[in-house]
């Protein structure tokens, strides 16, 4: 029997994963989607941790310390970018700004019209389609597998390890039976546009400019409770029209690709065990919303934590 099956190789999935089978349990990946097709594959993907508190600082602090490093990896697809971030409303100064590279406020003649804060910070930002792909080769290489199938229940694969972990994202609706789940739809758009030194962001109307390893990101919408995932011209062209508001050059950019993802919403991310049958737990790990890839690592280290506890440590 496998020590370890992980239900969903999106980031969540991947990251567990990853962390599992470099600290010696066997893990095998069990999904219905391949990771260049999770929402995941969407997103920004910016380390985003201005309003944290609790869990999720901790989650997200841990994840800064595991992206910093790899913006030095070659072929991560994760990179050290500056940022202008503005926000409707002043802001206190950000809990992070000693752990990032470099954190300074924006003067408020500086700011564009309609905000009131704004900060200047070095985040890491991920492109997920390097990013998913990099953190795949590291789990097959450390000896992880990946196999591609779609679970109606848990109970399928209780009989085939002592421990799972669900990071199904937005499928947990279904596969745990949990209707506090939602999706938050998402679309997004990568251009070629090297003139973009400065990645932009305004959460308010959800304007994002993201110059990442594989190009500009632009985007887009959060629209919760909508389970549309077709890539919508219209939407493209309501964001990029706001885009060209702050950039004037993104006008009418040469558009590389096109993605749109569901948010796994909840009201709180779920990480805890449940007990399957007698010889097997479920360590549940799902619920991100829009802040999946800053909490990665810290919620992979968590589950590891757990399967320690459920498994023992002696590997
Ligand atoms: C447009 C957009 C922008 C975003 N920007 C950012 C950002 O800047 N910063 C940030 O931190 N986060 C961002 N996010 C949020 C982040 O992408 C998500 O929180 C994260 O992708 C969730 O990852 P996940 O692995 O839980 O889910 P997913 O990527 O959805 O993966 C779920 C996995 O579970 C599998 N699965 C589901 N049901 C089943 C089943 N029944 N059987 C087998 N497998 C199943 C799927 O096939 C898939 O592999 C953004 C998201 C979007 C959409």
């Amino acid at each position: 029997m496998l020590d370890i099956i992980v239900i969903g190789s999106g980031v969540i999935g991947l990251s567990a994963a990853l962390n599992l089978q470099s600290a010696g349990y066997q893990t095998r990946i069990l999904t219905r989607d391949l990771p260049q097709s999770t929402a995941s594959m969407a997103a920004g993907a910016l380390w985003s941790a201005t309003d944290l508190d609790g869990d999720l600082r901790a989650w997200a602090e841990v994840s800064l310390r595991r992206f910093l490093p790899l913006t030095e990896v070659a072929g991560s697809g994760v990179t050290l970018q500056r940022f202008r971030e503005v926000y409707a409303e002043p802001m206190p100064t950000p809990w992070y700004q000693d752990q990032i590279p470099f954190c300074k406020r924006i003067d408020e003649r500086d700011l564009p019209r309609g905000v009131r804060g704004g900060y200047l910070i070095d985040a890491p930002i991920i492109a997920p389609p390097i990013y998913l792909d990099y953190l795949q080769s590291q789990f097959e290489s450390a000896g992880g597998t990946v196999e591609t199938r779609a679970l109606q229940s848990l109970d399928e694969v209780a009989e085939e390890a002592t421990v799972i972990v669900n990071c199904s994202g937005v499928g947990a609706r279904d596969l745990a039976g949990d209707e506090s789940v939602y999706p938050i739809r998402g679309q997004t758009m990568l251009v070629a546009a090297p003139q973009i030194r400065e990645g932009f962001m305004y959460s308010g109307d959800v304007i994002n400019i993201f110059p990442r390893a594989d190009g500009v990101l632009l985007g887009g919408i959060k629209k919760a409770h909508d389970w549309d995932q077709t890539i919508d011209p219209a939407i493209a062209a309501a964001f990029l029209e706001k885009c060209a508001r702050v950039e004037p050059s993104l006008a009418e950019p040469k558009i590389l690709r096109q993605f749109s993802g569901l948010r796994p919403g909840r009201h709180e991310v779920r990480l805890e065990v449940e007990k399957l049958s007698p010889d097997c737990r479920v360590i549940h790990n799902y619920g991100h919303a829009a802040i999946g890839y800053t909490l990665s690592w810290g919620c992979a280290e968590d589950v590891l934590a757990l399967a320690q506890e459920l498994l023992g440590t002696s590997k």
